[in-house]
């Protein structure tokens, strides 16, 4: 039986087709297809709760469905093993790999697997900028911190890494600020270049 569920929910900015059925189960199971989103719930769950519930997942299947896609597009590795030659003793690098999972971070390095992790977002950003992200995070695995031999390591490899700070930290800026700004002086931000 099908009930009364809205046909479709936004996630992230993204309209999903949503079926729902009612079942004899006990979980809330989800699928994400090309069709959109099917879901079975339990006979008795209460109608908020499962949207609760079916918001949750669409967001985490939708992200993954994303990191997927991002990941096949691109593996940027051989980027990275590129810039690791920098290095006066090259980081090994095994994998890297574009998250989809909300981290305050634009990267992280664990030396244990000798594997990068990168935000999704910065697929999108000039490659240059997914080069200093790289460098920083592979300078961790010379010294995990940010202490002064860290950042010194870090401009000898990578001598844009303040420009590419600075671009970041603009990028966060905007992210934030973006709802709250006016259509106007959104506009005007759009059509803006550098001199
Ligand atoms: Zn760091």
């Amino acid at each position: 039986m099908t009930s009364d569920f809205p046909s479709t929910i936004t996630i992230d900015g993204t309209e999903v087709r949503l079926r729902v059925d009612r079942k004899a189960v006990k979980n809330v199971n989800a699928r994400m297809g090309e069709g959109g989103m099917q879901v079975s719930i339990p006979l008795h769950l209460e109608q908020a709760e499962a949207l609760r519930i079916i918001g949750e997942l669409a967001r985490r299947l939708l992200r993954r469905q994303r990191a997927h896609q991002i990941n096949r597009e691109d593996d940027p590795a051989e980027l990275a093993r590129r810039i690791a030659q920098r290095f006066p003793k090259p980081p090994e690098v095994r994998s890297v790999e574009f998250t989809t999972v909300t981290s305050s971070c634009w990267g992280s390095y664990s030396p244990r697997t000798q594997s990068v992790r990168l935000s999704a977002a910065l697929r999108h950003m000039p490659p240059w900028i997914l080069e200093a992200v790289l460098a920083h995070e592979l300078a961790h695995a010379i010294h995990p911190n940010h202490s002064p031999a860290f950042w010194a390591l870090l401009r000898s490899v990578y001598p844009d890494t303040d420009r590419a700070r600075a671009f970041l930290s603009g990028v966060t800026w905007l992210a934030r600020a973006w709802e709250q700004l006016p259509s106007v002086e959104r506009a005007q931000l759009a059509a803006a270049h550098e001199e």
